[in-house]
């Protein structure tokens, strides 16, 4: 099949024409359970009665005007992410990438502002995903992804995954602070444990160093709390937010405290999209939803439920999965056999999954999901693993 477009993806040869909440319908009219979210961006589904409608009014309205005016749906929305987290000020960008971008640059303008340029660096973990911008792949230090691409940017020390004492080794005079996913997505749903994050919260206190969050694929509700830092009682200092902020409109911010932002001052940073009328009216229609009272509590609860049906899936196929990790609705099966041919394995049953680093499939459905849903997808997850039991006994045979 040849297409217009860079190869750089690999596709499922499947193509949508309507989506209704949790649930996808192919152009030959098959019908799809939704559990990629198109990776972790559709937090409300699709189709969602209140984006549309928000959507729709927007759309009646000026879409872009830029940041030379001011721009009232921004400083709203803007508001309200900082009644509903640790931040006192807010910079919208367009993807994921630009958002820890931005928090990039924010940390080490704070330490310029402190009279110290020297401390520029940053500290990541093994297993890091930020993004394919020229910063973000440098800052993942995903070899693959850094391959000939040029020298990459200098800046980032990578260290083993919850490893404190690699942490405290790795600082030095020119110490930024450390950026990390409080649960590594893309890198196999990884969860760091609470405990590592309090730590490494006090050890940033003790060396002056920044706390950099990247939830752009945690945040906004994945995990049962809107950040995902919360269930650690964790307070960051720049958090990098994206993918289910606009519920499938192109969003991203970089929050943050007054004091670590005091270096983005008058012109240190720009977007001519970013933060425009459009994407921020319907941020805030996701936050409508998503922080109406009780909306998380119940993301919770359908996660702990998740969480159940996935072990007794482990217990029925421990010859296909090998482990189940993750928190609220966002979970990794890491399957003994490769993970893509379990993802294809799960389409042939309609159910769609994102895959992961370390072998792993992602669950990821909408956070408008019910029981039901769950219901389905342990279905068809089981006759996904059968499917491989029915092929290994083929093979004994044989
Ligand atoms: C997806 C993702 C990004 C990059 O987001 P884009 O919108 O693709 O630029 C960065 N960090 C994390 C944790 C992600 O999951």
């Amino acid at each position: 099949m040849t297409s217009a477009l860079y190869p750089t993806y690999a596709r499922a040869d499947v193509a949508f024409t309507r989506g209704e909440g949790a649930w996808l319908f192919a152009e030959n009219g098959d019908r799809y359970l939704d559990f990629a979210s198109g990776v972790a961006v559709l937090s409300l589904g699709h189709d969602h009665p209140h984006l549309v409608e928000t959507l729709k009014a927007a759309a009646e309205k000026p879409w872009h005007v830029s940041n030379l005016f001011r721009i009232p749906e921004a400083e709203r929305l803007a508001e309200r992410l900082v009644a509903a987290t640790f931040a006192e000020t807010v910079f919208f960008v367009n993807s994921g990438a630009e958002a820890v971008e931005c928090a990039i640059k924010t940390a080490r303008k704070y330490h310029a502002a402190n009279g110290q340029p020297e401390r520029y660096r940053l500290i990541t973990f093994e297993g890091a995903f930020h993004g394919r911008t020229l910063a973000t792949i440098a800052a993942g230090g995903n070899p693959k992804y850094l391959d000939g691409f040029g020298p990459p940017l200098d800046g980032f020390d990578q260290v083993p995954f919850d490893d404190l004492a690699a942490v405290e080794a790795a600082i030095t005079e020119e110490t930024a602070g450390v950026l990390l996913e409080p649960v590594q997505g893309e890198g196999g749903l990884r969860v760091f444990p609470h405990e590592f994050l309090r730590k490494l919260r006090a050890l940033c206190d003790a060396r002056g160093l920044l706390l950099v969050l990247d939830e752009v694929q945690c945040g906004v509700g994945r995990t049962g709390k809107f950040l995902a830092c919360e269930h650690s009682g964790v307070t960051p200092d720049i958090v990098a937010l994206a993918k289910g902020l606009g519920g499938g409109f192109p969003l991203g911010a970089c929050l943050a405290t007054r004091e670590a932002a005091k270096g983005m001052t008058l012109g240190t940073h720009g977007s001519t999209f970013g933060g425009n009328p459009l994407a921020t009216t319907v941020g805030a229609a996701v936050l409508d939803v998503v922080l109406a009272e009780g909306f998380l509590a119940r993301v919770a609860a359908l996660g702990g439920h998740l969480r159940q049906r996935l072990a007794e899936l482990h217990d029925r196929h421990p010859r296909v999965i090998e482990a189940i990790r993750g928190e609220g609705l966002m979970f990794g099966v890491k399957t003994r056999v490769p993970n893509g041919e379990f993802a294809a394995a799960a389409r042939a049953e309609g159910l769609l999954l994102p895959i992961a680093g370390d072998n792993v499939v992602r669950l990821l459905p909408p956070l408008i999901i019910d029981e039901s849903h769950i219901s389905e997808a342990f279905d068809r997850l089981d006759r996904a693993c059968a499917r491989f039991a029915a092929k290994a006994e083929q093979l004994g045979a044989a």
